[in-house]
């Protein structure tokens, strides 16, 4: 008889929500907290792109214009990155900034079933259209991103996520996973509402 018992050692989450909710910055405290490898594919092709790699090539022109980079390009990123996570000590991973539509979604899942992990929950950010555009534009005056200076780019990005990584939701929601965090209020307080969300989360798996 053959059993299938999934590893549980692991805390694996997905922190979601817009463009300007707040991922990179919860991402650094979450992966202090729980010793969690970031896995931003953000990131990750930021990277590309200035040490003008083919990648960083391809995804430059879909970045600048706010659109999402192909499929399949950031899914053969990303199965490069976890195993490489996997190799070190870390408790689990975070996800930010991936998966960005349904597809992506199918494949990490695929992916992580192959490698016997599982995503524990879906943390999704919640903010309203003009704060997002107030804080990416404000971002921008620092950041040196070129996707963070221009209005009508902020909106093509907004689009992009209403339409094609929105409904991510309602589908970890159908596995019971999705958990929605108001992340308006400060830094510290979405941090701690994030903290008690992971903390629902793992207990009721
Ligand atoms: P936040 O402000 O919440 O940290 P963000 O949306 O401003 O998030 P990134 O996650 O860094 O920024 O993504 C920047 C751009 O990189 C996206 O607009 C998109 O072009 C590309 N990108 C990043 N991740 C993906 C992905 N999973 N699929 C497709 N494109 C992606
Ligand atoms: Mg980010």
């Amino acid at each position: 008889m053959q059993y299938n018992i999934k590893q549980k050692v692991m805390l694996n989450i997905i922190l979601f929500g817009p463009p300007g909710s707040g991922k990179g910055t919860q991402s650094e405290n979450l992966i202090e907290k729980y010793g969690l490898n970031h896995i931003s594919t953000g990131d990750i092709l930021r990277a590309e792109i200035k040490n003008e790699t083919e990648l960083g090539k391809e995804a430059k022109g879909y970045i600048d214009a706010g659109k999402l980079v192909p499929d399949e390009t950031v899914i053969n990123m990303l199965a490069k990155k976890v195993d490489e996570g996997l190799g070190n000590n870390a408790k689990g991973f975070i996800f930010d900034g991936f998966p960005r539509t349904i597809p992506q979604a199918e494949a990490l899942d695929d992916m992580m079933e192959t490698k016997n992990l599982e995503i524990d929950c879906l943390l999704a950010l919640e903010v309203g259209k003009e704060e997002l555009v107030k804080r990416i534009l404000n971002r921008g005056k620092t950041s040196g991103r070129s996707d963070d200076t221009d209005e009508g780019i902020i909106q093509q990005r907004v689009e992009e996520y209403e339409n094609k990584t929105a409904p991510i939701a309602d589908y970890y929601g159908k596995q019971g996973k999705l958990k929605t965090i108001k992340g308006e209020g400060s830094i510290e307080d979405t941090f701690d509402l994030l903290c008690d969300a992971i903390k629902q989360g793992v207990s009721s798996n």
